[in-house]
């Protein structure tokens, strides 16, 4: 059914970069017999799935919605793919993405844009635009994505999907191609919280090929959701990010699920996080650092793509073309800022000071969790916007991660919920719940209580 349907939408919404519909049918047939033998069976065998093409797969091209990785066909599954393999769920393709993940609405793809399917015209947020898109648009009941900044979250908020960051270290990065290592985090998007705790079972969990997994045991996230209950539950409502440059339409939600959180028996309060105002900018420095670094490897020799000039060339003229050709602008900015932030001279006064306001930005939600069980803010200051609007000003384009970017600054988990539709435009918003690190948890009784 859900290969039927990629068929009669994808070619408008464009979330897959790969249709596995043979895979995808002898993987549903061999867990049918396995069913029909009584061979014990999780909670989500048989249940299809997409998978970001962020992480490598061994029988599927693996790009990041990139050309310099066009064709590419990775030698091993990233752990959370052998996860939900395991687990007898059925991965139908692979979603587009804004190029190695850097982007707000997935146009910085190499492939073309993935559409919103609540209206063509729009974004369906990014990086991981393809997996939310394809959920919602009922390609898929289930997804796999990566937020390095918000790549999970906000593509929800805008496509009125389920996505959760998981606390850093909580599910492996292996074979997850790397943006920005010390910030990326794989998680499920759908469109039920008790679906995404069933995934987050599935795909957490301690892994020795990612030595920042953390090898502790980890509660069951789907008995979280069953016994959701907020009752003295004390949130926490960021106000920064609950005011100046929102969206009335997305504020007028969030404070409706607040409303509703507190009639179940939540205690609201407001809390200040100071820095919160300096993270998008030291975010800015950290990931073009990181990933100036991670995409050195793509060098001509080790993966993907090589153009030789004509009449031949050095290594590093060939090196040179192949990067030229395979990476789109936001990739090279990236790298460039990157490559200054970290240059001897500038070190100090650019990485050096990012990383202090890293520390303060952490301090913030110390201070807050301190006080409160879970924080709140909208997902991000709009709904979806349309194609094109913000591609020529990526300032404009990075602001709109100002309510997600601190939670992976500091390695917290993060839930991104529907809460409605805003007035202004009819477009789904999402609400936001952020935890302490390792309490991932809590936030899926938050959910459940609201869903
Ligand atoms: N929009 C953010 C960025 O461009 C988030 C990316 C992400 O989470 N992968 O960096």
């Amino acid at each position: 059914a859900h290969l039927e349907r990629i068929e009669a939408v994808d070619t408008a919404v464009h979330a897959f970069l790969h249709v596995a519909t043979d895979a995808a049918l002898a993987d549903a047939e061999r867990i049918d017999r396995a069913r029909a033998a009584g061979e014990p069976l999780g909670p989500l065998a048989g249940v299809p799935i997409a998978i970001k093409d962020v992480l490598v797969t061994k029988d599927m091209p693996s790009t990041a919605g990139s050309r310099i990785l066009e064709g590419w066909m990775p030698p091993y599954d990233a752990t959370p793919v052998a996860k939900v393999r395991e687990a007898g769920m059925v991965p139908l393709g692979k979603t587009n993405m804004d190029e190695f993940a850097m982007g707000s609405s997935t146009e910085h793809s190499a492939y073309g844009p993935t559409y919103n399917p609540w209206d063509l015209e729009r974004i369906p947020g990014g990086s991981g635009g393809g997996s939310a898109a394809a959920v919602a648009a009922f390609e898929a009941p289930l997804a796999l994505g990566s937020d390095t900044g918000g790549s999970i979250r906000q593509p929800a908020h805008v496509t009125g999907t389920v996505g959760v960051k998981p606390t850093y270290g909580g599910v492996s990065r292996y074979g997850s191609i790397a943006l920005a290592s010390s910030l990326d985090q794989v998680g499920p998007v759908t469109r039920t919280v008790l679906d995404a705790a069933l995934l987050h079972d599935v795909i957490g969990g301690h892994d020795p090929h990612d030595s920042t997994s953390i090898p502790d045991p980890w509660p069951s996230m789907a008995d979280a959701v069953r016994n959701a209950d907020v009752q003295g539950l004390k949130i926490g409502v960021i106000r920064e990010l609950d005011g100046k440059g929102f969206q009335p339409g997305v504020l007028a939600r969030f404070h409706d699920a607040l409303a509703l959180l507190e009639r179940n028996g939540a205690e609201i309060v407001e809390v200040s996080t100071p820095h919160f105002e300096y993270a998008i900018a030291a975010y800015y420095l950290i990931l073009p650092a990181e990933a100036s670094s991670n995409l050195a490897k793509f060098d001509s020799v080790r993966f993907g793509l090589r153009v030789t000039p004509p009449g031949g060339g050095t290594v590093e003229e060939v090196m040179a073309a192949t990067r030229e050709a395979g990476f789109g602008p936001e990739v090279k900015r990236r790298i460039i800022l990157g490559t200054y932030a970290l240059s001897a001279g500038y070190y100090d006064a650019y990485y050096g000071s990012a990383q202090k306001v890293r520390t303060l930005v952490q301090r913030d939600f110390d201070q807050a969790f301190a006080s409160v069980d879970v924080l709140a803010s909208p997902t991000a200051p709009t709904t979806a916007f349309k194609l094109g609007e913000k591609l020529d000003d990526p300032l404009a384009m990075y602001l709109n991660d100002v309510a997600t970017i601190p939670a992976n600054l500091a390695g917290v988990p993060g839930i991104s919920l529907p809460s409605g539709l805003a007035d202004e435009d009819g477009l789904p918003v999402g609400i936001q719940f952020l935890a302490p690190a390792r309490q991932d948890a809590r936030l899926y009784g938050v959910g459940g209580a609201l869903e």
